[in-house]
């Protein structure tokens, strides 16, 4: 899990169809199908690709106090264990990533959103669709408060896991996820580690969680800190669905599958995932690496991701060179 965390794409459309007075779809961006290998040959060719791009992998850094792995003892979890675990495949069953926006979003955190929106769909491979739009006045009272010391608005995350998202979730959704500009507290804490706020929460079992940008930095400050802003939510944004996908937390590398205590660990980590986990992400969604990496690339060069955009390029070249 990621304490700190969130949200990046090509929006190929935004139709708005009105299906009830209560719900309603915003397509914002499809998916690529048609490069999917036959099972036998996808097995090598991933096979493959953890030896290939290790030597790219930068190997992890040193514990400093109050990182993730100096208060939880993780040991990581190797491909093998990862399919042992039975992990929860995109199909047909599990074929597409809904959203629920919660309250309002300035302009530059608007920009955020979509953008995150294509990169989630390019990252795993599946249509994103806006499901809901959640205004704070449908919000009850009780889920909504004043920190007592801050006076900082807050949402309750149970409640928008508990009584929005799983009685509302679809049956085809790979994940559910509430997405909020608003920061958020959860109700229920152990007493001995009461927490003022949480970046976010999620329920694996259930694919559901809701996550806020509030603590990501103000966009509109500037081209540094609008990119600040959209690196930490397209990092959280797949780190937690990755999570959903029943990727554990990374040991083997440098990973964006790493986990973090707060803004500034994860923005320690790289946004791409290690050749360990992309193996895992590339045999769950059956894809072809090669055509993968280079849509990712893409997408990098379009936003100005410029390490990531240089990763992915040497990535390509690694897996195709003789
Ligand atoms: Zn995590
Ligand atoms: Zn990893």
């Amino acid at each position: 899990m990621r304490q700190a965390g969130w949200f990046a794409g090509i929006t190929v459309c935004v139709a708005l169809v009105l299906l009830s007075p209560l719900l309603c779809w915003l397509v914002v961006s499809h998916w690529f199908a048609g490069d999917a290998p036959s099972e036998t040959a996808h097995a090598e060719s991933i096979a493959a690709l953890e030896k290939r791009l290790a030597p790219l992998a930068l190997p992890m850094l040193a514990v400093q106090r109050g990182d993730w792995l100096a208060n939880n003892d993780e040991p990581g979890q190797t491909f093998a264990q990862y399919l042992d675990s039975h992990p929860v495949r995109r199909g047909e069953n599990r074929s597409t990533l809904y959203i629920c926006e919660v309250g309002s979003f300035n302009e530059e955190q608007t920009k955020i959103l979509e953008t995150t929106y294509e990169y989630l769909a390019l990252f795993f491979d599946a249509p994103v669709r806006v499901r809901k739009r959640l205004a704070l006045s449908e919000i009850p009272t009780r889920a909504q408060r004043r920190h007592p010391q801050w006076g900082v608005h807050q949402l309750e995350v149970g409640h928008l896991l508990d009584r929005v998202l799983k009685p509302d979730r679809p049956a085809d959704a790979l994940a559910y996820t509430a997405f909020t500009a608003h920061d958020l507290w959860p109700a229920t804490t152990p007493p001995e580690r009461p927490y003022n706020f949480v970046f976010g929460q999620a329920s694996l079992g259930e694919r559901v969680g809701a996550w806020s940008m509030n603590r990501f930095g103000d966009p509109a400050q500037g081209e540094t800190a609008r990119l600040l802003c959209l690196r930490r939510t397209l990092g959280t944004a797949t780190h937690e669905t990755g999570h959903i996908l029943s990727l554990q937390h990374c040991t083997a590398f440098q990973c964006n599958m790493c986990g973090a205590n707060s803004n500034e660990e994860g923005d320690r980590h790289p946004l791409y995932f290690c050749p360990v986990c992309l193996r895992k992400l590339c045999w769950n969604l059956n894809v072809e690496p090669v055509a993968y990496l280079k849509r990712l690339e893409t997408f990098c060069l379009k936003h100005r991701l410029v390490p990531e955009a240089e990763y992915y390029r040497r990535a390509v070249r690694a897996l195709t060179k003789d």
